[in-house]
């Protein structure tokens, strides 16, 4: 994966968060206030234009310039939240024009870590890290980029659906009836999706 595929993949990534805002807001609509598929629509397509024109091969720094965007672009929880995923993807790829499945596990891992950091959630709380958590640790360093995103794009599509059994322990879902029982956790599956085009953009 180089450069040019991650642009490929952000402006695919703002596509996919587009299509599904109406389909994200509603979720949250039941377990929170009905502002996450506006947020990620918004918050992607700002970090999709922060970096569409840079002139950079470095993985490092476009993940950063994407998560910065994401960072200031929205508010709410999930947008610093998201963008520490972009943030520490970049901190572990500084300096690669190839994107390794080592940085990768390396990324997600510190990103799992900051988001724990930030918002104090365990697994198990029905957020988005009951994505973040399984995919960093299903991966191994040893596969090829093609393996690693392909098991990521797996593992969060079935952990977003298994936030559905789970009862939330943080954010605004705690406090609605039944605290989302029955439901899949909006970040959560925002978050799958972000895995979902992550392995489409790799592999075209
Ligand atoms: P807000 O809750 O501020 O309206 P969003 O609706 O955009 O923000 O995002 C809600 C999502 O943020 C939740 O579905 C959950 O995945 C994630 N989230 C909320 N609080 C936390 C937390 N403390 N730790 C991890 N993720 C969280
Ligand atoms: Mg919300």
């Amino acid at each position: 994966m180089k450069a040019k595929d991650l642009k490929s993949f952000f402006e695919a990534l703002a596509q996919c968060f587009e299509d599904e805002k109406e389909r994200l807001g509603d979720l949250d609509a039941v377990l929170g206030d009905g502002d996450h598929g506006s947020s990620m629509a918004k918050g992607f397509a700002k970090a999709y234009e922060a970096i569409k024109d840079k002139d950079d091969e470095d993985f490092g720094n476009l993940f950063h310039h994407a998560g910065k965007a994401l960072l200031t672009g929205i508010g709410g929880a999930s947008g610093p939240l998201f963008a520490m995923v972009l943030l520490e993807l970049g901190k572990a790829s500084l300096g690669q024009t190839e994107l390794s499945s080592a940085a990768l596990k390396a990324g997600l891992a510190g990103a799992a870590a900051a988001v724990q950091r930030l918002g104090k959630a365990q697994a198990g709380d029905k957020t988005m890290l009951d994505v973040l958590l399984p995919v960093s640790e299903a991966i191994s360093p040893n596969m090829t980029i093609n393996e690693a995103l392909e098991l990521t794009a797996k593992v969060a599509h079935d952990s977003a659906i298994q936030t559905s059994v789970m009862t939330a322990k943080k954010g605004r879902a705690q406090y609605v009836q039944g605290a989302g029982l029955g439901h899949p956790d909006p970040g959560a599956t925002s978050l799958a999706l972000f895995f979902q085009v992550f392995n489409q953009s790799c592999k075209r």
